[in-house]
């Protein structure tokens, strides 16, 4: 693997060289020093690797091996990933800053969606129906050719497995677009792919800026299928260019979640929750628990403690085992949630803990922020509406079920929420009452591969993992048989 400070290049079908766009470097959110340099590709070097993709996907064997032997390969990439694991880890906490505990499990659980993606490919089962009088129906999947996976900075890894697996493994070329600010990860991985063996021309990363790499990306004729892990707006933009084509996209988008804290909640259970809910990967997640309502009665007692809470969370250095909160992602992502947090004021809102950047020499030169708790605020609010993608939570108080359902609900965003309750019954209704793609009762961001992801409204389209994922990145055929 190569380390830092090391010049890195890009892969063009299968061909590692420098890309012909700008030079730039990745630099480590918590210090600003530069981890690694490169060129970006340019759009030459996109639609080069989408062409070679193309002659790949129909001039290689890869779609047409048997599901177990691209299995086999994909089994390769997960023991891969796990044989490099600590170096991964330490790459992705350089790449985009998170903390070392959170990127050594980003790695643990890619290495587990190629495994499971293996799995489902070695297990794929065709649809047949019985004999309908004197014909049989089958329904059968073939791979699309060339797709693409556009992925966002928050968790390269962990958005890039949930792409790359299930494409490749139903036999598909990928071309994989990540952020431009973290492209290291996904570099190293197309380098794990190769040596595990996927063919020659079967992956591309392409590293750039989305409205030029990701644009040619979306646009070109010969990219069937585009799978979007980003902002609802850049999601939005690449749906209209989709529906010209008629491509299928998926999307994976924002999120405003609600967190909605019951008064017979077990509650050190809950702050600990609620916490690491919203301030873990510094609040830069989707599913960040950003909107807390808690039950009147015992509003004051919690929101006290999880003050209390949040101003004892380790913030800082993300290589030491014990910080819970790194840095945030650039210096303009700082801008824009301090942005928020003054328009939160302004709206008249109180902030209970944090608002500032941290003070010490340790915070000097990187992007931190401290963990920020604001009330006084009602969910019409602009920070109650809009996604910060940040360390800021909005605490409201909510007096009834009904009136808190209709709360939660009113977002143009519906990816996850959680509850907490001991009372069964409660929380079953209210988690069947609230509108949401994932929903959490007694655990926040709680992950299995086997189940399905993904968002309502704005939040998003189709879901990734679980068996299915895979047949997002296939086409469907019905086949009939006369007798
Ligand atoms: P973003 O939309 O700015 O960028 C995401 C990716 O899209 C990047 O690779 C970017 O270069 C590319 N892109 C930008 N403009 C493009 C265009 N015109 N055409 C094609 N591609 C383009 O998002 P971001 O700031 O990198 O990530 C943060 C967002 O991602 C947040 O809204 C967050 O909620 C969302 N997100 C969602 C999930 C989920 O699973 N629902 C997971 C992680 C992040």
């Amino acid at each position: 693997m190569s380390t830092t400070h090391d010049t890195w290049q890009i892969n063009v079908a299968g061909e590692w060289r420098n890309g012909r766009g700008e030079a730039y470097a990745s630099t480590y959110p918590a210090t600003g020093e530069e981890v690694g340099r490169l060129h970006a590709a340019s759009v030459e070097d996109t639609n080069e690797a989408i062409e070679r993709a193309h002659q790949a996907f129909s001039t290689s064997d890869w779609a047409s091996r048997l599901p177990h032997q691209r299995a086999e390969v994909l089994y390769r990439v997960a023991q891969m990933i796990r044989d490099g694991a600590e170096e991964l880890a330490q790459l992705q906490r350089l790449d985009n800053g998170k903390p070392i505990n959170e990127t050594r499990a980003l790695v643990a659980s890619a290495a587990s969606t190629f495994q499971f993606f293996g799995a489902a490919c070695e297990t794929l089962e065709e649809t047949i129906t019985p004999s309908r009088g004197d014909y049989v129906t089958m329904s059968v999947h073939e791979p699309m050719g060339v797709v693409a996976a556009i992925t966002p900075w928050n968790s390269p890894i962990a958005s890039d497995a949930q792409k790359l697996a299930p494409a490749l493994a139903a036999g598909n070329a990928v071309i994989l677009k990540p952020a431009e600010v973290t492209p290291l990860l996904s570099l190293e991985l197309a380098r794990i792919c190769e040596a595990a063996g996927v063919p020659k021309g079967m992956l591309s990363v392409l590293p750039g800026k989305g409205s030029v790499i990701g644009d040619a990306i979306t646009k070109h004729p010969l990219v069937k299928r585009v799978s979007f892990t980003g902002g609802t707006n850049t999601g939005k933009h690449i749906a209209r260019i989709a529906a010209d084509k008629m491509m299928p996209v998926s999307m994976e988008l924002g999120g405003k979640s609600a967190t909605m804290v019951l008064e017979d909640a077990d509650l050190d259970h809950a702050i600990a929750g609620v916490l690491y809910g919203i301030f873990s990967s510094s609040g830069e997640s989707c599913i960040a628990g950003s909107r807390l309502f808690v039950a009147r009665r015992i509003y004051e007692e919690f929101v006290d403690r999880l003050v209390d809470g949040a101003q004892r969370l380790r913030v800082g250095d993300p290589a030491s085992e014990d910080t819970q909160m790194g840095p945030l992602i650039t210096a303009k992502h700082r801008e824009s949630i301090e942005r928020y947090v003054a328009m939160g004021v302004d709206e008249g809102g109180r902030i209970r803990t944090g608002g500032v950047r941290p003070s010490g020499a340790q915070f000097d030169k990187g992007w931190f922020y401290t963990p920020t708790i604001i009330e006084g605020l009602n969910n019409q609010a602009r920070i109650a509406q809009e996604e910060i993608f940040g360390p800021v939570l909005v605490a409201m108080p909510f007096d009834d079920e009904a009136s808190l359902i209709e709360q939660a609900n009113d977002s143009v965003y519906a990816l996850a929420a959680g509850v907490w309750s001991r009372d069964f019954k409660r929380a079953w209704k209210l988690g069947r009452a609230v509108q949401a793609g994932t929903v959490w009762v007694n655990t926040y961001k709680q992950f299995s591969i086997a189940t399905p992801f993904g968002g309502w409204r704005d939040s998003g389209l189709g879901r990734e993992k679980g068996r299915e994922g895979i047949f997002q990145y296939m086409e469907q055929k019905s086949m009939y048989w006369g007798t």
